[in-house]
C-alpha cells in the first residue's frame, strides 16, 4: 500500500473514508476491543458502510469489510470499485499507521472484482486520517490472477529434496480430500524447523463457509502435535475436471491469514510452495510475498512468538 496525503484524495474517496471512520461506533466488539468499520463505493456511486460483528466461538466472527460487501450486495449492488477501512481499539491508543484487510477479507473483495470487472481500489486511514495508504485488491492478493508469463515457475530439478518431500506429501494427501460440492482435491503439507511434515486435504461441508482448506487442516495437524515452528507449506491441487489440472493453485486469502499467522509464531518468513500434480509447474514464494501489507497479532498488540505464549 502507498501512503498518499490526504489533499490527494478524491471526494468520493474522501466520503468513502469518512463512511469506513463513522462505521467503527457501531462494531460488536466485546471480546477484542477492536472496532473495524469499512465502506464499499460503486461504480454509480452508491456507498455502502458497517463494522465488525464478533462471535463468542471466534470462528463466526465477521469483518467490517465482508459485512459491508454483504450489505452492498443485498442491496443489488455488485459493481464495486472501492473499499476503504479504518479501525481504532478501545484497548491501546490510536494506531499511527493504517491497516489492510485481513486475508479472508481480500479473498472475498478479490472474488467482487471478478464480478465488477475492476480491480478494486483499497483505502486504509487511521481513525484521524493522518495516515491514508492506497493499493488494489491484486496488489494485495498476489497471484491470485495468474498470468504465467509474469509467475517465475520453476523446474522441479532446482527444488532441493525436503522441497520434493512436501511437495510429494502435498501430493499424495490430494486423495484423502473430502470434496462432495467442488471436486477439487486439495492437498497440504508443512515442514517444521526439525524436520517434521505434516500433511492434510480439503474438507467440505454442505453450508459451504463452513468447509476447511488443506492448509488450514495441515496447520492445526502440525499444532495439535504441538509443532507451531512452521517454516515452509506445500500445496498441491487436482480437479476431477481433468482440464483444470494443469493449473498450479496459490492458497486462497484465508489460508495466507492462517499462514502468516503462524509466520509469526515461528518468526519465519514461511517459504509457500505451490506445485500442480505431475510437477510441471513449481511456484516458491514467501507468505510476506503472498500477503503483503498483512492484518497480524502486532496490528492487536498481542506478542504472539514461540516460547511467550
Ligand atoms: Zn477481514
Ligand atoms: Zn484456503
Amino acid at each position: 500500500m502507498k501512503n498518499i496525503s490526504s489533499e490527494n484524495l478524491s471526494a468520493a474517496q474522501h466520503s468513502l473514508i469518512e463512511a469506513a471512520i463513522a462505521a467503527t461506533d457501531t462494531a460488536y466488539v466485546p471480546y477484542s476491543g477492536y472496532h473495524v468499520g469499512a465502506a464499499v463505493l460503486t461504480r454509480s456511486g452508491s456507498v455502502f458502510a458497517a463494522s465488525n460483528v464478533e462471535n463468542v466461538a471466534y470462528g463466526p466472527t465477521v469483518c467490517a469489510e465482508r459485512m459491508a460487501i454483504g450489505k452492498a450486495n443485498a442491496s443489488g449492488a455488485r459493481d464495486i470499485v472501492a473499499i476503504a477501512i479504518s479501525s481504532r481499539s478501545d484497548k491501546f491508543e490510536k494506531t499511527k499507521i493504517a491497516c489492510g484487510p485481513c486475508g479472508s477479507c481480500r479473498q472475498v473483495i478479490y472474488e467482487m472484482s471478478q464480478v465488477s470487472g475492476y480491480n478494486i481500489d483499497v483505502i486504509g486511514s487511521t481513525i484521524d486520517k493522518s495516515n491514508i495508504a492506497v493499493s488494489t485488491i491484486e496488489d494485495l492478493l498476489p497471484l491470485r490472477k495468474k498470468t504465467y508469463a509474469s509467475v517465475n515457475l520453476i523446474s522441479s530439478e532446482k527444488l532441493n529434496s525436503d522441497q520434493h518431500s512436501l511437495i510429494e506429501a502435498a501430493i499424495a494427501a490430494t486423495d484423502t480430500a473430502y470434496n462432495p460440492y467442488s471436486g477439487y482435491h486439495v492437498g497440504a503439507a508443512v515442514l517444521t524447523r526439525s524436520g517434521s511434515v505434516f500433511a492434510a486435504s480439503n474438507v467440505e461441508n454442505a453450508a459451504y463457509g463452513s468447509t476447511i482448506c488443506a492448509e488450514q487442516m495441515a496447520i492445526g495437524k502440525a499444532n495439535a502435535s504441538g509443532a507451531r515452528d512452521i517454516v515452509a507449506i506445500a500445496i498441491s491441487t487436482r480437479s476431477d475436471d481433468q482440464e483444470k489440472n494443469e493449473i498450479t493453485s496459490d492458497p486462497c486469502g484465508t489460508c495466507r491469514q492462517a499462514i502468516y499467522e503462524m509466520a509469526q509464531v515461528s518468526e519465519c518468513n514461511i517459504e509457500v510452495i505451490m506445485s500442480d500434480k505431475n510437477k510441471r509447474n513449481v511456484i516458491v514464494k514467501s507468505i510476506e510475498q503472498l500477503l503483503p501489507y498483512a492484518f497480524g497479532p502486532s496490528q492487536l498488540h498481542i506478542d504472539v512468538v514461540k516460547g511467550n505464549l
